[in-house]
């Protein structure tokens, strides 16, 4: 029998370390090896000639075909990373419960168009159609439903959503393949630890709130409607959160950053890893704000502010990455883990290859605004154009452009205007990023080589030190 032939993988990242050593990532498949120095020489010619070797370079061959960094020669990676993936047992619901808000910030303008709340018979067409989907569904297989509570501000409409929830979650007792989780973004303020609790008691596990960088930056860009800063009210419910509820949860913290509020953002940072180091249901990161004009938001008063794409980018996982580098260290130090936890700790750091670049690209995924219409991304919300159906009152999703449906969908492979992307390294971790900016002609980065190597570089930084 003729011989299998290989060649190296197009996502390996070879990267020469701070201390002279090798690690060998590989983007797709996740895996790291940093080979003995006795062994470099040996794995950095095999990948480049992998097929006429050695008998004693047979079982590091083998290791290196086991984590994807040699494939057989008739594959085509580019094909396997951007295959359409099956999401029909599945389905993800971005719910704007009202488009309300309690803040004014300068940059938003949803206030001014429409105060619009979710009505009861909304709430009813969103829990027959999940029901209908529950109903259609293999019951042999989990099917996972997502509810993500975004807006306008969520928590103006809590009792609301507390009661949506409490209906929902007795259709886990009617379908026990039914495996649901709920998220919530909210800017905070309204959060009291109680109600808090509450939220979590029905199923809401994960909460994104955002601030503009500390005190003096978030309160000049996130006021009240008298005006009023927002930062004290929205720190204090966290503290109290961290301090008196004993549920598991997630908090991410979003700290958005622009020209102006970079340092005082680091500020902010730091003073949170003073505070929250030693409750990690708690998890800061840095995200740049982004120049994406929405039905709600308009970016022009603070344009001059906003970094370009790339520039944001590079920022945003260069201290991502120092964020991340500081909390497993102090984690590590801290706990008395076995080498095989750490090992899972601190390949946290490592990118993460994904399906598709964002929920808009995927079947099942809607978002659904206060009126009951539906849109493919929270950013489309009120726009006619991208408005592509409603559901109906029994709870039949009517889906009424299909067209533009399609073109939301469309993965990156098919898109001839993207065709950069498919030459990209990064691919498996990005997939051509944000659909919307893709629509709007916009390619916007989500990674970089250069990033990919940092995180790298700072994962070897931890292995070294503990393993
Ligand atoms: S298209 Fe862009 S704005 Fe919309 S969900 Fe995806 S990443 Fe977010
Ligand atoms: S958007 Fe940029 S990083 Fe993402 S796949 Fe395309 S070229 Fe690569």
């Amino acid at each position: 029998m003729e011989k299998l032939q290989y060649k190296e993988s197009r996502y390996n990242y070879k990267i020469k370390l701070d201390n002279e050593r090798l690690a060998v990532y590989n983007c797709k498949t996740r895996a790291i090896f940093i080979p003995k120095e006795n062994q470099e020489d040996i794995i950095i010619k095999l990948l480049k000639k992998p097929n006429n070797i050695k008998l004693e370079e047979e079982k590091i061959k083998d290791v290196l075909i086991k984590y994807g960094y040699l494939i057989e020669n008739n594959r085509d990676e580019i094909l396997e990373v951007s295959r359409k993936f099956d999401y029909g047992n599945s389905l993800n619901l971005v719910l704007f419960p009202t488009e309300e808000c309690n803040f004014r910030c300068p940059y938003c303008f949803i206030y001014k168009y429409k105060n619009v709340t979710m009505k009861e018979e909304v709430y009813r067409s969103i829990y027959n159609f999940i029901e209908n989907k529950l109903k259609a569904s293999n019951r042999d297989k989990n099917f996972y439903v997502n509810i993500h509570w975004f807006g306008g501000e969520p928590m103006l409409e809590y009792k609301n959503i507390l009661n949506f929830m409490e209906k929902i979650k007795k259709l886990e007792e009617k379908y026990s393949h039914l495996k649901l989780t709920s998220n919530m973004t909210t800017n905070g303020y309204l959060l009291t630890y109680d109600k808090f609790e509450k939220l979590v008691n029905k199923g809401i596990k994960k909460f994104q709130i955002t601030f503009d960088g500390d005190k003096e930056s978030h309160d000049k860009l996130r006021n009240l409607r008298n005006g009023e800063g927002t930062f004290d009210k929205i720190y204090e419910n966290l503290l109290l959160i961290s301090k008196k509820v004993e549920k598991e949860f997630n908090i991410d913290i979003r700290v958005n950053f622009l020209k102006k509020n970079l340092k005082s953002s680091k500020v902010l940072i730091e003073k949170f890893e003073k505070e929250f180091m030693d409750d990690m249901r708690f998890f800061i990161y840095f995200a740049p704000v982004y120049e994406v004009e929405t039905k709600r938001s308009s970016n022009e008063r603070i344009k001059e502010e906003i970094y370009g794409t790339k520039e944001a980018m590079k920022i945003k996982h260069k201290i991502n990455n120092e964020i991340y580098y500081k909390r497993m260290r102090y984690r590590i130090e801290k706990n008395n883990f076995k080498k095989e936890e750490i090992k899972y700790i601190i390949s946290n750091l490592l990118p993460m290859p994904k399906n598709v670049g964002c929920y808009a690209y995927k079947e099942n995924s809607y978002v659904i605004s206060s009126e009951g219409l539906v849109y493919p991304c929270e950013s489309s919300v009120g726009q006619e154009e991208n408005n592509i159906g409603y559901i109906t009152e029994d709870g039949e999703m009517n889906i009424t452009n299909k067209k533009r449906e399609k073109e939301w969908r469309q993965l990156v492979v098919k898109n001839k205007e993207q065709l950069e992307c498919l030459d990209c390294k990064e691919l498996p971790i990005c997939h051509g990023g944000c659909k919307k900016k893709i629509l709007d002609k916009k390619i916007s980065c989500e990674i970089d080589g250069e990033s990919v190597k940092d995180a790298v570089t700072k994962y070897s930084k931890l292995y070294f030190e503990y393993l």
